[in-house]
């Protein structure tokens, strides 16, 4: 069984095979998968999406990418259903200072709302990091200390998955450790241990290895999870089960989503 901690299953380029692709992934046993939603259209059809498919769950925030577009009219939005308890997390939120699409002072900004939002409706969050760890930890450390979060996508070094760690954070791994030239993310993926990892195909982004250039869909996160137990020289089977386990109890999944 598997559990993808991270797709965004309700943007354009996927919504129109959702059920298609959801049919791929329960034939590779993914067992539960948290919907990414970033605006308000794919947060509208997550919540239809789910309705007929309750192992999908449900989490939103405007990107750090889009923030100063997007961020305060999707805000509102996001924090209603929060405070209804339709969402098990908030996020992707965080800093992406390699791409600076949205200036730093209004990336800081809306990380520090969602962290608000996210203590006041104890749900986790999901971080998306990039190039950003120094103000993350920084701005974290304030907001946020003590609390539950997951470093999704992870691509930083060694030092910054210590770091992460020493602060209780989960670390999700996606296709990324697949591909050839990833060694030293693999190094780190060999050192976190194995309960306090997740995995994610983030799609439809980052296809693994074999499939790359292709849209990326939940039924590739074997790719990944076997790279993981290569690594760290376990069995893929304990991989999936150690990495969906931990998901299910961070995201507090229903109890009945991974009984077999
Ligand atoms: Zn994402």
């Amino acid at each position: 069984m598997f559990v993808d901690s991270h797709a965004h299953l309700t943007v354009p380029s996927v919504v129109d095979h959702v059920e298609e692709i959801l049919q791929r992934a329960q034939q590779i046993h993914v067992q539960a998968i948290v919907n990414i939603c970033i605006d308000p259209a794919s947060l509208e059809k997550g919540l239809h999406l789910v309705q007929r498919h309750p192992w999908v769950f449900n989490a939103a925030a405007t990107t750090p990418h889009d923030v100063e577009k997007e961020g305060e009219l999707f805000f509102p939005r996001v924090e209603e259903k929060a405070r209804q308890g339709q969402l098990i997390a908030i996020g992707e939120t965080g800093l992406d200072y390699h791409y600076l699409h949205s200036p730093v002072e209004k990336q800081k900004e809306y990380l520090i709302k969602y962290l608000s939002l996210a203590r006041e409706t104890k749900r986790p969050v999901i971080f998306h990091c990039r190039d950003a760890f120094k103000d993350l930890f920084e701005l974290t450390d304030h907001y946020y200390a003590g609390k539950p979060a997951v470093l999704h996508c992870f691509t930083g070094t060694l030092e910054e998955a210590q770091r992460c760690l020493e602060r209780g954070w989960f670390i999700s791994m996606s296709g990324i450790i697949s591909f050839k030239k990833s060694a030293l993310l693999r190094e780190v993926a060999a050192y976190v241990p194995l309960d306090r990892l997740f995995i994610e195909t983030d799609t439809p982004y980052l296809a693994p290895e074999s499939k790359r250039g292709k849209r990326n869909e939940p039924s590739y996160i074997d790719e990944t999870a076997k790279v993981l137990a290569q690594v760290k020289g376990v069995s893929l089977e304990e991989v999936a089960e150690a990495t969906a386990s931990n998901a299910a109890q961070f995201f507090s999944f229903p109890k009945h989503i991974l009984s077999v």
